[in-house]
């Protein structure tokens, strides 16, 4: 049995932003309370982390109660604009990672266009991005854009985070369908290079585990993209004692963009307690 943790796995540029941000935040006000708008990132144990450290969670509705002047802090997934100006009596520290700043920016840039955004409906992203535009068609699978076409002109968009293999085939169908239509892939550089690291498989693998959060739109590209069979995906190292593993089992441990690289050795070294026979 062979273990190892792809290098490319961990938190990417705009997540070590973002809780370099928080972590500044937190040790300039000390003593403070410090209200984070959503989770930080999709990941359970980075937000556990923060509220060990007595950062609060709420949502929009619990904003109503804050004073004026409250530390609130918007996470790496941002808010629209509209939502941001509800947070205009509080200190924002708004740590919105910059290519979904980018993403927003060209989107806003198209007001008045026809805009096809290709992400999630309901992820935190999609809804920062095109939370000011209800005309954006927003399209997360083939399926709905059957019996569509477009001779107009238009734009087309996506989340930074989105699977790049069903990317492409939902761009694919735009392309035949809606002919006039502009596409500009917005896929971010960290989510595009693990993707695709991962999709180059590697044949001295015949196993693979990511581990991320079940919320994370990143881990979950990673898991429907994985070329291993079997890939299992898992949350944390906990999960490991539920999982079986064979003799002649190779692993290939990989981490979301929002994963802790310490977690990544704790499923390294879990598997390595519990199958030391077979090292
Ligand atoms: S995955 Fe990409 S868009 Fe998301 S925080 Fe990281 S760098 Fe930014």
């Amino acid at each position: 049995m062979k273990i190892t943790v792809l290098k490319e796995s961990g938190f990417c540029g705009g997540v070590t932003r973002t809780l370099l941000m928080l972590n500044k935040t937190i040790k300039e006000n000390e003593g403070k309370q410090i209200y984070l708008l959503g989770p930080i990132v999709h990941n359970q144990l980075v937000n556990d982390h923060y509220k060990e450290l007595g950062v609060k969670f709420i949502d929009n509705i619990a904003l109503d109660d804050l004073e004026d002047g409250s530390i609130v802090v918007v996470s790496a997934h941002g808010k629209s604009d509209k939502e941001l100006e509800k947070l205009s009596r509080f200190k924002v520290v708004d740590t919105t990672c910059p290519y979904v700043i980018k993403n927003k920016q060209l989107v806003k840039r198209n007001e008045g266009n026809n805009i096809i955004f290709i992400g999630k409906k309901y992820h935190s992203e999609t809804r920062a991005i095109c939370g000011d535009n209800s005309d954006i068609f927003i399209v997360e699978n083939e399926n709905e854009l059957k019996g569509l076409s477009s001779n107009s002109f238009g734009i087309v968009f996506n989340q930074t985070t989105f699977n790049i293999n069903k990317l492409e085939k939902i761009q694919s169908i735009i392309k035949d369908q809606m002919p006039y239509f502009e596409i500009i892939n917005t896929i971010c550089p960290s989510s595009k290079n693990l993707q695709e690291t991962l999709s180059m498989k590697d044949d001295k693998y015949n196993t693979c585990i990511i581990v991320g959060d079940k919320t994370s739109s990143n881990s979950n590209s990673l898991y429907e993209m994985s070329p291993y069979n079997p890939t299992y995906f898992i949350s944390s190292a906990k999960d490991i004692d539920n999982l079986k593993f064979r003799r002649f089992d190779n692993i290939l441990i990989v981490g979301s963009a929002s994963t802790p690289k310490d977690e990544l050795t704790k499923v390294k070294e879990r598997i390595k307690e519990l199958y030391k026979d077979y090292l």
